[in-house]
């Protein structure tokens, strides 16, 4: 039964997921005939090599769609595309009343095809439906929004100076914005780079990952549908080594803005090096602790939020808080919470309205997760939950929510990014070897503590080397607050008014009166 949706009300998604069952989403996929070309100056095109990959859908292994493989010369052609709009002012210098207007109808298109989008994204990296729909792509829509609406109220300064100068800055936008995205949250990660990116008045180039490149494909129409210029936005697919690379080095792009790996993300500031000194805001995830300490009250609550933090998107997010870092005295009550509340995120059938948590992205992250979990066993940690894949019947890249105690912060499995649903749980004697174990980590996304002494949630908060803290939460916030992190985890921040600081210049004129 279709439902026809005007606004992505919780009302109205709750509707969704009570009206719509798993026959009704597998009959909608097999319907859907996705778009898969690239799309430049407003209009979808082949890659001009004629070349396409498969992209998979994790949650049967069998191939969604073949989508064009773009290379240097797609990447050459949009680069131009984007820099004559950028230059001719359409956007760049359209009244900021008028992009407004054009970026609050963009979001409302991507709300309105809620269903179609949280599909698409479902299918290409096996999250569960009900994710998709309440949380992806009604994010990624209130995003895009946030920043159409920004546009109109962001001031420039007046300097103070001597009597006889007015000095004015002025932001300015840098001109051409390539867009790098990795796989977890394809729309959102999209949207939180292209929001600000576009408000701005720059040109953008998103180049979404190998492994999930269909929600890209299609909102590129919508922003044309709402009246974004051609040349504007526009969508490459295609390979890391060869459209992602080529992005890096051309000479006429400005600034890179990237979310994913360690490697990829230093990789692109090489790429900055050898070409033009473009601006680049890396974004690189994490190994980011819960720090659980004996006065944190309500266990069961915070087992509820622990598991949530490690298992939602199949642990698949850059702040995953993959680390469980608990003083000594309530360690083993709430361990034994954490084991139950985990069955709660039990694989299942991401087409399923009930399942909490799907498929991993890929074969080969689902055997790299398999590995860090055999190797955590080798290197004398305690598999209390999971371990192993599920569902292997279904084709499908599943794996049980996976809890290891007795892990020492020294082991791999508490040092490196897993990306795949894997807690490691480290008991510690007091708060200080809790801080101290928190901050011995190359990275420093986020973190959190739980515990009932304000004073003592001040300091602990305040002692985290992390760009985001949590206070008796995990992984709350909003639009309008900024995310990013620091030491290893990248620089520049996404979310809040403060990522428009990536995508633009301050500019001093000095007028003498
Ligand atoms: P990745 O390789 O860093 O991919 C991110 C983006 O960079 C993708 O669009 C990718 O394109 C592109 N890319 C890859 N190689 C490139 C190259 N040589 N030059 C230019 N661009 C390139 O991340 P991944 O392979 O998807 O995931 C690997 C690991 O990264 C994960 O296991 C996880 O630890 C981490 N990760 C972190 C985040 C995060 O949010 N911080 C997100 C995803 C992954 P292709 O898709 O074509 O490779
Ligand atoms: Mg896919």
């Amino acid at each position: 039964m279709p439902l026809r949706l005007s606004r992505t009300t919780a009302d109205g998604l709750n509707e969704i997921m009570t009206l719509h069952d798993t026959a009704f989403w597998q009959e909608k996929a097999a319907r859907l005939r996705p778009e898969t070309r690239a799309f430049i100056n407003g209009a979808y095109c082949p890659a001009q090599s004629g070349r396409t990959f498969s992209t998979i859908n994790p949650a049967t292994g069998q191939a969604l769609a073949a989508v064009s493989a773009c290379d240097a010369q797609d990447v050459d052609r949009a680069v131009r595309s984007a820099r004559l709009a950028f230059e001719s002012g359409v956007w760049s210098r359209q009244s900021p009343k008028e992009r407004k207007r054009i970026m609050l109808r963009f979001a409302k298109l991507i709300e309105e095809r809620v269903e179609e989008l949280a599909l698409l994204e479902t299918l290409d990296v096996g999250k569960p439906i009900s994710d998709s729909l309440r949380w992806d792509v009604p994010n990624a829509a209130a995003c895009i929004a946030y920043y159409g609406e920004a546009i109109d109220k962001i001031y420039g300064e007046v300097a103070p100076g001597p009597d006889d100068l007015v000095s004015l800055v002025t932001r300015e936008p840098l001109g051409v914005v390539a867009a790098v995205v990795p796989w977890n949250y394809p729309l959102l990660m999209a949207a939180w780079k292209i929001g600000p990116a576009l408000a701005a008045g720059n040109s953008v180039i998103l180049k979404p990952a190998e492994q999930s490149p269909l929600t890209a494909i299609r909102i590129a129409a919508l922003a044309v549908e709402a009246g974004l210029p051609p040349g504007v936005l526009n969508v490459l697919p295609g390979l890391g080594p060869e459209a992602g690379q080529a992005l890096g080095l051309h000479p006429d792009v400005d600034c890179v803005g990237f979310t994913g790996s360690v490697d990829i993300g230093r990789r692109f500031l090489t790429y900055a090096g050898q070409s033009n000194g473009k601006r680049v805001g890396l974004e690189l995830g994490g190994k980011s602790p819960q720090v659980v300490l004996a006065d944190a009250g309500d266990l069961d609550a915070v087992a509820e939020a622990v598991v949530a933090g490690i298992f939602s998107n199949t642990g698949q997010v850059c702040n995953a808080g993959s680390r469980l870092i608990v003083e000594a005295p309530i360690h083993d009550v709430l361990l034994d919470k954490i084991i139950a509340a985990s069955s709660a995120f039990a694989a299942g059938d991401p087409l399923d309205p009930a399942t909490a948590m799907g498929a991993v992205v890929s074969r080969e992250q689902m055997e790299r997760v398999l590995a860090y979990i055999d190797q955590g066993q080798t290197e004398g940690a305690r598999l209390v939950a999971g371990g192993r894949r599920a569902r292997a019947e279904s084709g499908g890249y599943f794996i049980a929510p996976t809890v290891f105690d007795g892990v020492g912060n020294g082991m791999t499995i508490a040092r490196e990014e897993i990306f795949g649903p894997v807690l490691s749980v480290i008991p510690v004697r007091d708060v200080e070897a809790a801080v101290a174990a928190a901050n011995d980590t190359d990275f420093g996304l986020a973190a959190s503590v739980w515990t009932r002494d304000v004073k003592r949630a001040h300091q602990v908060a305040k002692a985290l080397r992390a760009g985001t803290v949590w206070v008796n939460c995990f992984d709350r916030g909003s639009i309008s607050v900024p995310f990013g992190g620091f030491k290893a985890s990248g620089f520049g921040r996404d979310k809040s008014l403060h990522a428009i600081d990536k995508y633009t210049d301050w500019k001093s004129t000095i007028i003498a009166i």
